[in-house]
Parts: C-alpha cells; structure tokens; sequence
C-alpha cells in the first residue's frame, strides 16, 4: 500500500487539519515471559497428548498502522489506512 510522505489530517491539539509527516509505526517485541508464551511453552514440554504447535492459519492480512507527526505541534498520533491488506506499506515522495 501506498501513501504519499506528508498527508492533511484532523490535529486534536490544533483543533483544524494540518499537514501530517508519515512514518510506518516500528514493530514491537513479543513478551517471551508473558503469561500465553508461558504456558504455551510449559504445554511443549514431555510427552502424552497432542502436542500444541503452530497451527496452519489461512493468511488474512493485517491492517497498517502509520504514525503521523503534526508538523505544528510536533504530537503524534496513529491511524489505520485503508482496511486490510496483505502488502506492506510504502511512504512515497
Ligand atoms: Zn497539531
């Protein structure tokens, strides 16, 4: 998906659209010590019973977050663009 660099948005603290720079939010690390992962890992453990694996999960697609800096105030804000998709997204000049 493609989106031009800078984009006019909605600013709250501005209270009026303002021009927007966009940046692809950066992916977070998953918690290996959270209590799901825990448990899941304590399932793998030993023998007896169904193994619990990764199960074959028909790809959807997911929807892009960006992140948009007001070019006035320097706040942040995010928002989802388009509905799902399967490609990444791309800032374009
Ligand atoms: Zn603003």
């Amino acid at each position: 998906m493609k989106i031009p660099l800078e984009i006019k948005a909605y600013c709250k603290y501005c209270n009026s659209y303002t021009m927007h720079k966009v940046k692809q939010q950066s992916k977070g690390k998953p918690r290996t010590l959270a209590k799901g992962n825990r448990k899941h890992n304590e399932k793998l453990k030993g023998h007896g019973g169904k193994r619990a694996g990764k199960v074959p999960v028909k790809k959807q697609g997911k929807r892009v977050v960006a992140v948009l800096t007001c070019e006035q105030c320097k706040k942040k804000q995010q928002k989802t663009i388009g509905s799902r998709t399967r490609k990444r997204l791309e800032v374009k000049k």
